[in-house]
């Protein structure tokens, strides 16, 4: 029996709970590779790689080396690089390549949205909106576009210490998903929150925190998801085991 050498491009929860699936069925050998952002991820189980590949050309050279027949590319989805050079190395490698990327949240009756395009754009919303007490769940490596918001002071969540930026007003919460709404609600509610700050990641894990602003009529300022490239997109862990089969 031929086995298929599969490369997952990792860094959520989807991409671990394939290599976890994965890692049962002896007709693939997979790798799981991580950028490295992180001090102490969860790691899948399986084979795993830590650090960037140097490009689409490094993905080329890498995809090669390892002789992978197949690339799955189950980065996050505000992962704004890594997606375009999969594609690429998989298209100049001709490795056959999906891209499992989960649906983002829709907004229902009683939430009251701000959609901004980008990051960036996210500060002058918050200023338009009079925002005063902000919960900011966006990560801890993106703070700098919120530093000149000096009448603000955030709430900051993050799964490791953030360094937060001269000239910002902060209180640092380390905590890592899943929340529930009962949490976020005490949360929203004991901090005086006036208006909540996150990516349209679209996670299970993280969609509490809407829950209870809606149920507290808290306003919500929703970062939109970078330009993805094209090619297979797939939604589910369970859809991109169907491709891997498909592709026997
Ligand atoms: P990015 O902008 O797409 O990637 C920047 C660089 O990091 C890439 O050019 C690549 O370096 C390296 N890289 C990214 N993902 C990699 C992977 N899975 N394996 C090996 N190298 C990888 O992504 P990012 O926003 O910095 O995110 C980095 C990682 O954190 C991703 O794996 C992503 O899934 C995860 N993550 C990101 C977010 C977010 O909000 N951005 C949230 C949760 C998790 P080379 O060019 O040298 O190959």
């Amino acid at each position: 029996m031929l086995t298929v050498r599969v490369l997952i491009l990792g860094g959520t929860s989807e991409a671990s709970a394939l290599a976890g699936a994965l890692s049962a069925d002896d007709r693939y050998d997979v790798v799981t590779s991580f950028a490295g952002r992180t001090a102490s991820p969860v790691l899948p189980p399986g084979r795993i790689r830590i650090g960037g590949f140097g490009g689409s050309d490094g993905l080329v050279r890498y995809l090669g080396d390892e002789h992978i027949d197949a690339l799955i590319d189950a980065t996050h989805p505000f992962a704004a690089a890594m997606p375009w050079h999969a594609h690429d190395a998989g298209a100049a490698a001709a490795v056959p390549r999906v891209r499992l990327y989960r649906p983002g949240w829709t907004a229902q009756a009683g939430d009251r949205w701000h959609r901004v395009p980008d990051l960036s754009s996210a500060p002058e919303r918050l200023t338009e909106l009079d925002a005063r007490r902000v919960f900011l769940t966006t990560g801890r490596q993106e703070l700098a576009p919120f530093a000149r918001l000096s009448n603000i002071w955030f709430l900051l969540r993050s799964i490791e210490t953030p360094h937060v930026p001269p000239g910002m007003t902060a209180e640092v919460l380390l905590a890592r998903p899943p929340f529930i709404v009962a949490g976020e609600r005490e949360l929203l509610r004991a901090h005086n929150i006036d208006t909540v700050v996150t990516k349209d990641s679209g996670a299970v894990a993280t969609v509490a925190k809407l829950v209870a602003a809606r149920e507290l009529g808290i306003d919500v300022v929703i970062v939109d998801r970078p330009r993805q490239p094209p090619g297979l997109v797939v939604a589910t862990v369970v859809q991109a085991l169907a491709w891997l089969r498909s592709l026997a």
